[in-house]
């Protein structure tokens, strides 16, 4: 049988969609046997730690191109509950990624993201999120990026809006795939992580605790999310769209209930989303907060 030994970028002939075939990837455990290796002292992490990246070692992308970054030493905690401080320091993490895997020569695009809950596929329950470094500039941001004019340079209606604090807001976009969906974003046409001044980094900590402490609340339960930000290329051009933001992609739509993605959605290629965004929105700001 053929193994795929390392990574591979295959495009499918009939959809034209790029895949990255990872054959070595079926190998690594679903969950580590033992101690947490992201907890100080384990298999990841030998030293004391406030936050740490390394290598992926199981990487779906070639030349040390995946990191793993690690938001904190205690285990168990959520994002949001590493509080302003916290996530202020995974904020210059996430900087400093940005800035150490863009300067890379053939890194044109850096995607950070993190996956949170065993339902999203999160192994570890250790707060941790991913940097992946692609050659090329991928289709989600790409499509974004030659929109003709900047999407988020326009005020999101007030009614969408779950949170803000200085030029960063949170809130459910109109036309949300998910439910309880949140954009986050400065009001300024920031381009990227590394572009942002240092209140500007202190007022993003303030939002994205609020508004992941919120989604929290909703169920009364941790909720399983998908996080990913949005940030001009590395590579030579000139990109005047590329406007600063996370994508968060909440997984439930009441308590318990997953979201799935059905066969009529990927059929279509449109999405049907069963919380209105603007009642997403009302409860969210409901809710007590941080
Ligand atoms: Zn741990
Ligand atoms: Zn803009
Ligand atoms: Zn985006």
């Amino acid at each position: 049988m053929a193994v795929a030994r390392s990574t591979e970028l295959r495009l499918d002939r009939l959809t034209r969609a790029p895949v990255v075939v990872t054959g070595a990837r079926q190998n690594r455990p679903n969950r580590p046997t033992g101690g947490c290796p992201f907890c100080p002292g384990g298999l990841e992490s030998p030293e004391p730690y406030e936050v740490r990246w390394f290598p992926n070692r199981w990487p779906p992308l070639d030349k040390d191109r995946a990191e793993v970054l690690l938001y904190s030493p205690e285990h168990g905690l959520a994002l949001w509950q590493l509080g302003v401080a916290g996530v202020r320091r995974v904020v210059d993490l996430w900087v400093d990624r940005s800035v150490a895997l863009g300067g890379r020569p053939g890194v044109a695009y850096v995607l950070l993201f993190e996956n949170r809950g065993a339902e999203v596929g999160a192994t570890i329950d250790h707060p941790h999120g991913q940097a992946y470094a692609f050659s090329e500039v991928p289709q989600a941001p790409l499509r974004e990026l030659t929109l003709g004019r900047c999407a988020l340079c326009d005020p999101p209606a007030e009614r969408t809006i779950v949170s803000q604090k200085g030029l960063w807001r949170a809130w459910c976009p109109e036309a949300s795939a998910w439910p309880y969906e949140l954009r986050v974003a400065p009001a300024s046409h920031t381009q990227s992580l590394p572009a942002l001044g240092d209140d500007e980094k202190e007022a993003l900590a303030v939002v994205l605790v609020d508004a992941l402490a919120r989604l929290d609340q909703l169920f009364d339960a941790p909720m399983p999310y998908m996080l990913w930000w949005h940030q001009r290329p590395t590579d030579d051009g000139e990109w005047p769209l590329a406007h600063l933001h996370a994508h968060v992609a909440p997984l439930l739509r009441a308590p318990g209930t997953p979201r799935f993605v059905a066969a009529g959605e990927l059929g279509s290629g449109v999405f049907f989303n069963p919380v209105v965004p603007e009642d997403a929105a009302a409860k969210l700001r409901g809710l007590p907060g941080a």
